[in-house]
């Protein structure tokens, strides 16, 4: 068994900071002590002056993923490698249940979209758009294949939206079953009564995206699904919250003892709606649901990472091109395909503008981007720490490292970045993903398909 011996380094998990070394025996970690005998290991890594971080898991991804016409630009290969790079070792994407169709329909299809491409280790998530009869069955069936969570949206009516029975319906099964229901909440009825209303009024460009989900939308929906959960026993993940007024909705609830999970992503943080305004049709390259808010909602979002009213910080990677995907909504702007790229960009974002600039502690950094997710999505302790036993999925983190965020260097199959030119402080070095370097000094050397599936277990942290 091949073995690897990083030394000197400063291992970082969500409850501790300590000078240690690890040796890495096959695919686990099999030690981590104050100092280790190099003699045996294949190979020694000096990580003096360097973080040791458990690999990054993004719980929201969407990769090679059908939306209004077209697919997303990154597919298992190119999104996984380019997650890779940015020091993010798992992955859960979403597999879409097709109306009129079975989950286990869907969980091939991804299956046979991840199977060869994958350089990371992956889990999925099933989206539900129909129960119909066997719906209820069929989640116990999916929780046995490991798929140990599921989303609803109560956005997109006629497309993927759900009604307030049938997302009480999967709630209440998955009180039995152990599974953790991911909520989209916006108000998806009144949002498209808006957007009716704005484009009679022939508003057409990029910012109605933005003006015509308001904040009381998300706010409602929030409230209704953590009321849902509620009444059905079970606990509840909002996904992708935006706003304060959201925020306040899962604070209160989390005060009143209730297991109500939160999380939020980097454009949230760090961009507002005025992106959707830049000149010409350059705001479509930031048209996603829900909208970027404006500049008063980012600070009260920091707080509640800090503060743990949001437990979570995901990416929502979902990439189209501005060339020829976005533009298929130039003339009219909900044909503009709703998303944007991040996978890769996750931790040099939240490490730079969260543990550099104060707002966070080294230890809540890891905790949001690697423990509680774990944690949450069944797959701790193998996944998310660093501890005897667990797989080594290890990033060598340089805090040191100068990093210039562009298009032009990024590994995302994508024309633009969201985040061109920003400046962070604070890189992967070296990635391991189950004792394999995939990612050296700017160097890819994992492979496609050597990514494997991960049986996700029921009843994770949401039922503590
Ligand atoms: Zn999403």
């Amino acid at each position: 068994m091949a073995s690897i011996l990083i030394q000197n380094g400063t291992v970082v998990t969500a409850e501790r900071t300590v000078a240690a070394h690890i040796l890495v025996e096959g695919d686990k970690i099999r030690d981590i002590a104050p100092s280790l005998p190099v003699q045996n290991a294949d190979r020694v890594i000096d990580a003096a002056g360097l973080l040791l971080l458990p690999g990054g898991i993004d719980v929201h991804t969407h990769l090679d993923m059908p939306f209004g016409g077209t697919t997303s630009s990154d597919d298992f290969e190119t999104g996984t490698r380019a997650a890779a790079f940015g020091g993010t070792t798992t992955i859960i994407d979403f597999a879409i249940q097709a109306k009129g169709t079975r989950m286990r329909d869907a969980l091939d299809t991804w299956w046979k979209k991840a199977d060869g491409r994958a350089s990371i280790d992956y889990g999925l998530h099933m989206i539900v758009t129909d129960l119909g009869e066997a719906g209820l069955d069929d989640m116990d069936s999916m929780v046995a294949d490991g798929v140990a969570s599921f989303k609803l949206f109560m956005a997109y009516p006629g497309v993927l939206m759900v009604d307030d029975a049938t997302i009480f319906q999967a709630l209440s099964r998955t009180a039995k079953n152990g599974a953790l229901i991911c909520m989209h909440a916006e108000n998806g009825g009144v949002i498209d009564v808006i957007v009716r209303r704005a484009l009679a009024e022939g508003k057409t460009a990029p910012i109605n995206h933005a003006l015509t989900r308001p904040v009381t939308a998300e706010s409602e929906a929030v409230h209704r699904a953590i009321a849902l959960a509620e009444m059905a026993g079970a606990p509840v993940y909002i996904v992708h919250l935006s706003s304060e007024d959201a925020l306040n909705q899962v604070r209160e609830a989390r005060d009143r003892g209730l297991p109500a999970f939160a999380e939020t992503c980097p454009q949230y943080l760090l961009l507002s709606m005025e992106e959707l305004a830049r000149p010409g049709f350059e705001g479509a390259k930031y048209v996603f649901t829900p909208p970027l808010r404006e500049k008063h909602h980012p600070p009260k979002l920091w707080d509640g990472l800090k503060n743990d009213q949001l437990q979570v910080v995901s990416t929502d990677h979902c990439p189209f091109c501005f060339e020829d995907q976005k533009s298929l909504g130039k003339d009219d702007f909900t044909k503009i395909p709703n998303g944007g790229p991040g996978i890769e960009n996750r931790l040099q974002l939240l490490f730079h503008h969260g543990v550099n600039l104060g707002r966070l502690s080294l230890n809540r950094f890891v905790e949001l981007v690697a423990t509680t997710p774990a944690k949450l999505f069944g797959m701790y302790p193998r996944k998310g720490t660093l501890a005897p036993g667990s797989d080594a999925d290890i990033v060598i983190w340089d805090p040191g490292a100068n990093h210039i965020i562009s298009a032009k260097t990024h590994h995302m199959r994508v024309d633009y970045s969201m985040f061109e030119g920003f400046e962070v402080q604070g890189n992967a070095r070296l990635v391991m993903s189950r004792g394999e370097v995939v990612v050296e000094e700017g160097r890819f050397l994992g492979k496609a398909g050597r990514g494997v599936y991960l049986k996700r277990a029921a009843r994770g942290g949401a039922w503590n």
